[in-house]
């Protein structure tokens, strides 16, 4: 099937789920081969039904509507803004970046990733579980750290110029432009398919509301639509972009360090840089910060499912950073800080949507406030919080890896 779509022969397949391969090959037999094509037509009828022409748009919709109990209907223009922002992603993720983001913002906040990436030398310097071979290793992945900010600066790699869609007054169809694009969009990994591995190549348009750390390429990402709003804007005060823009990038730097991370050398290669004894101490801090994150109950009887060690270590992690960084800064006010910082996670949601947290590596969002606060003198010695008060932690029962 892969040489038939134009895939070079592989040398060896990475085969993700042999039971589900194995049960495909009992089903694959003569006898079965009059089902598995109707189930194949069938499928592939009702996937592609709404971009066939309008009666079976419209009979695609009733038919949505019925199995999903949902009512109304989405307008025209959204149902077209949605079909080409989902195809062709790249031709709109550029105009979206000339729309909504500024050269000045990109650089501005390349420059805050570097600040936040000097102050990080002083957080591995001062860790006092580390020796100092450790320390070096880990001060050059950080030195190593590639960053990806708002855009690819390179935008040739992502050219549609060679992509061909017939327009409906020369008699095409949304169907033939479809197909075209999925064609076009293959090509392209074939193509890559052949090449050495690009680390710098954007998976994900700019336009994605996310940021990240790959620990393979060594790199955070810092995606265009995230940068917005009431997370970063080019009017915002230190308070402000400290608080949240600032604790993102020093989150994501972060998982550079955390116990999934740590694993990754510079070079983002699966590989051990620290020593024995460094190791176990850093597994250590671990075991007791994701058992400090167990012991919480939303409520009576709910446990939380998933370990949080990664991403409660990021969260720590970045709000250490900022407040390092807040510290050089004369009359920088705590308080709007840290009340933005609050309500960067502020959420409202449904009994429904928080059982999608437990299941899930990332802490609830009042938890990614409240036991990250928690953590820091700043924090406690501002609100007069003291032993005996529920939001107190003593020194000795702290978490904070870093
Ligand atoms: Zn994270």
């Amino acid at each position: 099937m892969e040489k038939a779509a134009g895939y070079p022969e592989a040398e060896s397949y990475q085969l993700e789920e042999p039971d589900w391969l194995a049960k495909l090959n009992s089903l694959y037999t003569e006898e079965n081969l009059s089902l598995i094509r109707d189930y194949l037509i069938v499928h592939g009828v009702m996937d592609n039904a709404d971009s066939l022409d309008r009666e079976c748009y419209e009979w695609k919709k009733e038919y949505d509507n019925t199995v999903k109990g949902l009512v109304g209907e989405r307008s025209d223009e959204l149902v077209i803004s949605n079909i080409i922002t989902g195809t062709l992603k790249w031709p709109v993720a550029r105009l979206y970046c000339e729309k909504y983001l500024s050269e000045a913002d990109k650089d501005r906040i390349s420059g805050l990733i570097d600040e936040i990436i000097a102050e990080y030398h002083g957080i591995i310097e001062e860790a006092d579980f580390l020796k100092d071979e450790t320390k070096a290793a880990a001060i050059e992945k950080l030195e190593a750290i590639d960053k990806h900010v708002l855009w690819p600066d390179d935008w040739s790699k992502y050219d549609s110029k060679d992509l061909e869609i017939t327009s409906a007054a020369d008699g095409g169809t949304l169907w033939e432009a479809k197909k075209a694009i999925v064609r076009f969009d293959m090509d392209d990994s074939i193509r890559e398919y052949s090449e050495p591995v690009d680390k710098d190549l954007w998976t994900f348009v700019p336009n994605t509301f996310n940021c990240g750390y790959d620990p393979q390429s060594n790199s955070i990402w810092i995606f265009g639509a995230f940068a917005r709003g009431n997370i970063y804007n080019a009017e915002m005060d230190d308070e402000d972009l400290y608080a949240r823009l600032g604790t993102v990038i020093g989150h994501e730097i972060s998982h550079a360090f955390d116990s999934a991370g740590a694993q990754f050398d510079k070079d983002g290669n699966m590989k051990q840089w620290w020593t024995d004894e460094d190791w176990a101490a850093f597994r250590e801090r671990n075991e007791k910060l994701n058992a400090y994150y167990k012991a919480i109950h939303p409520w009576e009887g709910q446990d939380l499912a998933e370990n949080k060690t990664g991403e409660a270590c990021a969260d720590m992690g970045g709000i250490k950073c900022m407040l390092r960084m807040a510290a050089k800064k004369d009359g920088f006010d705590y308080d709007r800080f840290f009340r933005s910082y609050a309500d960067l996670w502020m959420e409202k949601g449904t009994l429904t949507m928080s059982y999608v947290y437990f299941n899930n590596e990332h802490p609830l969002p009042y938890l990614r406030v409240n036991c990250v606060l928690q953590q820091y003198d700043k924090f406690l010695d501002l609100y007069g919080i003291k032993e005996g008060d529920r939001m107190y932690l003593a020194p000795e029962d702290r978490v904070n890896i870093w």
